[in-house]
C-alpha cells in the first residue's frame, strides 16, 4: 500500500516542501501531510484508506460538502461537451446573474481564476479608476499572494511567521500602507496624512486569515465613510466570506442592513463550487474601467471556464436558506463542544466566531483577539498536539491555528458527533 509518508517523501524531491501551497506541508503542526484521494459529503479518505471528518472543506469552497450530486452532475454534463473554448459561454452570465441578484452593489462582475487574481485586479482597477497610488490594508488580512498585498499578511504568511515575502521589492511594497485591524484612530490618521493619494482600502469583510476576528461595531462603516469622503474605493474581500457567512444574508458578510455597499467586492472559494473560479464585482461605473470597455487591463485564458461556471452555478443554486441554517447550527454545536472540552481540560482559550466561521486562539481569554498582534501573541504551540490528536481520531482540521474551520451542509449529526467525541482527548493534548 502506498503510504502518506511514501507520497510525501517523493513529493519533496519534486516540489518545494513537497506541496503546491505552503500550509499543506504541516510546517507549523509537524508530522507527515496527509494525501486525500476521495471526498464524500463531510468525509475525506486518504491514500491509506483512512476516513476523516473534514473541517477544511477545500479551504472554503465545499459549502455543500464533497461530491454534492447536483454539483457533480452539472460538472459532468458540461465536461461531456468539452473542457473550455476560450470564448463566451452561456453559463458565465448565469453565474454573474446569480451573484448580482444576491449581492447589493455587485452591479457588474468579471470572472477570474483565483482569489489572488481577483484582489490583484481589484487593486489595479482601483488605481486606474481613481488615478491614485496608495493602498491601505490591515495586518493579518490575507488577500492572496500578489506582490503589494503580501505585507503583514495572514494565512500561510502568518503560519510561517513571515513579515512579508522575499522577492517583493521595496518599490512594490511602499505603496501599501499596513495598519492594525480594528484600529479606528490609525485609519483616520492614514487618511489625514495621505488624503488625495489613497486609491483604495482593502479589507476582509470579516477577517478569517489570522484566525477569525470580528470587525468591531462600526469599523467597516468607518472604512466606508472615510473612503467615500476622500475619493478612495472600498474593496471588500469576500473570497472567504462570500456566500458562506449568513450574518447578513447569502452574499457574505457585507450588506448588514447598515445602508451602505462597498465599491468593489472580490469573491472566490464557494463561487467556484470547488473548481478554480473567483470574481471581482462592484459599481458599474468603476467596473467599466476594465478592458475592453476601459483602459485597465485584465485577461485570462481560463477566465469564465464553463466547467468551473457549471460548478459555481450548481453550488449557488443549491445554497438555500436551509443550507445556511444547517451550517450555522452545526458550527455552533462544534464551537460549543470545543469550548467545553478546552475548559474541562483547563486550557485557556477563546473561540473566535462570526456566523458559521470560527477558529481557536490559545491563551487569549484575558483580551480576546481583535487584531494581528493579539492573534500572534497566542500560545500557538498548543495547536500542534491538539491538531494531531484530532487527526489520529479521524478529524481533519486546518493544519494551522490561524485558519478558520469550515462546516458544510453535509455535516450531519453522525459527523458532528465524531468531532465532539474526539475533542476531549485533543483538549488534553493541548493542555499537556
Ligand atoms: N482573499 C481571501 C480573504 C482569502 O481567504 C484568500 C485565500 O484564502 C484569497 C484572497 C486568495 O485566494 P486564492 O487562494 O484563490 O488565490
Amino acid at each position: 500500500m502506498t503510504t502518506n509518508q511514501d507520497l510525501f517523501t517523493t513529493a519533496q524531491t519534486l516540489m518545494p516542501g513537497g506541496v503546491n501551497s505552503p500550509v499543506r506541508a504541516f510546517g507549523s503542526v509537524g508530522g507527515t501531510p496527509v494525501s486525500m484521494v476521495e471526498g464524500n459529503g463531510p468525509y475525506l479518505t486518504d491514500v491509506e484508506g483512512k476516513e476523516y471528518v473534514d473541517l477544511v472543506g477545500s479551504w472554503g469552497p465545499a459549502l455543500l460538502g464533497h461530491s454534492h450530486p447536483a454539483v457533480m452532475d452539472a460538472v459532468r454534463a458540461t465536461v461531456e461537451k468539452g473542457l473550455g473554448f476560450g470564448t463566451s459561454h452561456p453559463l458565465e452570465s448565469e453565474l454573474a446573474e446569480l451573484v448580482r441578484s444576491r449581492v447589493p452593489g455587485a452591479e457588474m462582475i468579471r470572472m477570474v481564476s483565483t482569489g489572488t487574481e481577483a484582489t490583484m485586479t481589484a487593486i489595479r482597477l482601483a488605481r486606474g479608476a481613481t488615478g491614485k497610488n496608495l493602498v491601505v490594508k490591515f495586518a493579518g488580512c490575507y488577500h492572496g499572494h500578489s506582490d503589494g498585498l503580501l505585507a503583514a499578511a495572514g494565512s500561510g504568511v502568518a503560519t510561517l511567521g513571515l513579515p512579508g515575502s522575499a522577492g517583493v521589492t521595496e518599490a512594490q511594497a511602499w505603496e501599501t500602507i499596513v495598519i492594525e485591524y480594528n484600529d479606528r484612530e490609525a485609519l483616520e490618521t492614514v487618511f489625514a496624512e495621505h488624503s488625495g493619494n489613497i486609491a483604495a482600502v482593502i479589507t476582509e469583510a470579516t477577517p478569517a486569515n489570522m484566525g477569525v476576528v470580528a470587525p468591531e461595531p462600526g469599523f467597516n462603516q468607518l472604512i466606508r465613510d472615510l473612503t467615500a469622503a476622500h475619493g478612495a474605493l472600498m474593496i471588500f474581500d469576500e473570497v472567504m466570506t462570500g456566500f458562506r457567512i449568513t450574518e447578513a444574508g447569502y452574499w457574505g458578510a457585507s450588506g448588514r442592513n447598515e445602508g451602505w455597499t462597498p465599491d468593489l467586492f472580490t469573491f472566490g472559494k464557494v463561487i467556484g463550487g470547488g473548481l478554480p473560479t473567483a470574481a471581482l464585482a462592484g459599481r458599474r461605473d468603476v467596473m467599466e474601467h476594465l478592458a475592453p470597455t476601459g483602459p485597465v487591463y485584465h485577461a485570462g485564458t481560463l477566465s469564465g471556464n464553463p466547467v468551473a461556471m457549471a460548478a459555481g452555478v450548481a453550488t449557488l443554486n443549491n445554497a438555500t436558506a436551509g443550507v445556511y441554517e444547517h451550517i450555522d447550527l452545526k458550527a455552533q454545536v462544534v464551537a460549543d463542544g470545543l469550548a467545553a472540552a478546552l475548559t474541562d481540560a483547563g486550557v485557556d482559550h477563546t473561540i473566535q466566531k462570526v456566523g458559521s466561521l470560527f477558529s481557536l486562539a490559545f491563551g487569549t481569554s484575558a483580551t480576546g483577539v481583535h487584531n494581528y498582534a493579539e492573534a500572534q501573541a497566542q500560545e500557538s504551540f498548543r495547536y500542534g498536539p491538539f491538531f494531531h490528536a484530532m487527526l489520529e481520531q479521524g478529524v481533519y482540521l486546518p493544519p494551522s491555528v490561524f485558519e478558520a474551520w469550515f462546516l458544510s451542509a453535509a455535516h450531519d449529526d453522525a459527523a458532528v458527533d465524531r468531532i465532539l467525541q474526539a475533542l476531549p482527548q485533543a483538549a488534553q493534548a493541548a493542555a499537556d
